[in-house]
């Protein structure tokens, strides 16, 4: 993925720590960690597997490799959650949650939050593209209008 040693597990842990990571997930999250969008890919028939296991449900495979993503893709639902969980989130409510069906495959639905986008706006079907959010550390992946691809912050 880079020249960059690949962060150990114990740092993966502890940047990420209030999430379950296990031994399917972990290198999900190690590649949120370098800024990438990796999902297990089967090696021997193409299948992506999501959410995260080790066998393609498609060919019994254990072949299985996480593998970026383009980003691309388009809003098959959403919706929006005004429930605060963590009085000292900085995250501001409410929080569009969207599963993305990414262009890979048919039935590839990612579950991400949606941002740059009025509520009003959001629609189904919608081209969306990956970009970063800088809430915590290290950066959370999010989707946006693929229109605002490029553009500066909008108002
Ligand atoms: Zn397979």
């Amino acid at each position: 993925m880079s020249a960059h040693e690949p962060l150990s597990d114990h740092d993966v842990f502890a940047l990420f720590p209030n999430v379950m990571i296990d031994r399917d997930n972990i290198a999900h999250y190690r590649a949120l960690a370098a800024g990438h969008l990796a999902i297990n890919r089967c090696g021997d028939c193409g299948y992506w597997v999501y959410p995260h296991r080790p066998m393609c449900p498609e060919c019994l495979s254990w072949n299985v490799t996480p593998t970026e993503v383009s980003g691309q893709g388009r809003v098959f639902m959403f919706t929006l959650i005004h429930q605060l969980r963590d009085p000292h989130s900085n995250i501001m409510e409410p929080v569009v949650v969207a599963a993305i069906e990414l262009v890979e495959q048919a039935g590839l639905r990612y579950l991400s939050r949606i941002v740059n986008c009025p509520l009003e706006e959001i629609t189904l079907d919608m081209p969306v593209s990956l970009t970063w959010i800088p809430e915590g550390a290290p950066r959370s992946p999010a989707f946006e209008p693929a229109s605002a691809q490029g553009l500066e912050a909008r108002g």
